[in-house]
């Protein structure tokens, strides 16, 4: 915990954070104010299997309903949050309620697909993570099966020396680890062969270009290439052309995200997606209105 805080700090007093103190201390309260009066919100955009077409798994985003604002994307308000410390207690709220969303969606017998969350370097290098992570797995009955962890390579490289003291944990506790725009960062081939690494994600950049541009297709068919021979499984993000899905089905490509298949969902849009028939079990759950 004192490391993270001494970095804190010193962020603090850096010029840039000087720069606009004001707004970003407004920024603060308000952020605050978001975790005591519930103003987050997740959206679950569904992962494709490519060979199949069938949604195996969901990616939770979050999204910040600002009472004046309306509804923020994550770069307006993570970044900050980052630096003033604020993340973990956000990426905490995102971990357990994903884990309450899962325990439901068992209970009305939802199918079991697997749930990706976003975690910041901050958080899952702060000693408590692991077993806050466990604790969340207990209380609300999740499988660690079920859940996947999206590390950047940035954030694979904050944690330094204690990368893989916390992907060996993370392994234990049975937890997969995606890592999540890969190809755009500080890329170290190391991390694709520490424990609980299973995933590969190939950042949209390079999907853009496919399947004309040359050198996207090199990058891809490279990665590909790569995590089959570590085997790892890969999934692409941002698709939005039909030809840029039959290009990475072609080459191999496990699983597909993107505006091709689907937006970012609120849960009761993925769950009428995903069982387009009532839930029984919700049912029960709300009594029958009178007739
Ligand atoms: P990411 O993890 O790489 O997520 C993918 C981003 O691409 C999402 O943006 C998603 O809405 C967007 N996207 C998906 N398909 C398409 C497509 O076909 N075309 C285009 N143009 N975009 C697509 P979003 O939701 O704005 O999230 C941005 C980033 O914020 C995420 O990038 C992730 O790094 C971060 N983030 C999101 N939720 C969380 C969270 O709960 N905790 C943390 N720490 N970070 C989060
Ligand atoms: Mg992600
Ligand atoms: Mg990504
Ligand atoms: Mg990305």
């Amino acid at each position: 915990a004192a490391k993270s805080n001494e970095r804190n700090t010193f962020r603090f007093y850096t010029p840039i954070m000087q720069a606009d103190a004001r707004q970003r201390l407004q920024l603060v309260s308000e952020l605050r104010r978001a975790l005591v009066n519930d103003e987050f919100r997740l959206r679950f955009q569904p992962s494709m299997e490519l060979s199949s077409g069938r949604v195996v798994a969901v990616e939770a985003l979050l999204r910040w309903e600002h009472p004046e604002r309306g509804e923020l994307p994550p770069m307006e308000f993570i970044p900050v949050a980052e630096s003033l410390g604020l993340i973990r207690r956000i990426d905490e709220w995102v971990l357990r309620t994903v884990c309450a969303q899962i325990r439901d969606w068992d209970r009305v017998g939802m199918p079991s697909i697997r749930v990706a969350v976003n975690v910041s370097a901050r958080w899952l290098s702060h000693p408590a993570f692991v077993e806050g992570l466990g604790r969340a797995l207990r209380e609300f009955q999740v499988s660690p099966q079920r859940l996947v962890l999206e590390i950047t390579e940035g954030a694979m490289l904050q944690l330094g020396d204690d990368t893989e003291r916390t992907m060996r944990a993370l392994h234990g506790l049975g937890i997969e680890v995606a890592i999540d725009d890969f190809g755009t960062g500080y890329s170290s081939m190391a991390y694709l062969k520490l424990p609980a690494v299973t995933w590969l994600k190939i950042d949209r950049s390079f999907v853009t270009g496919l399947p004309q541009g040359a050198n996207d297709v090199a990058i891809v068919e490279a990665m590909l290439a790569m995590a089959r021979s570590l085997g790892l499984s890969t999934i692409a993000e941002g698709i939005e052309h039909e030809a840029q899905h039959q290009f990475l089905l072609k080459a191999g490509c496990d699983e597909g995200q993107g505006y091709l298949y689907s937006y970012p969902l609120p849960a009761a849009a993925l769950e009428r997606l995903l069982n387009p028939r009532p839930l029984p079990a919700r049912l029960s759950l709300v009594p029958p209105k009178q007739q």
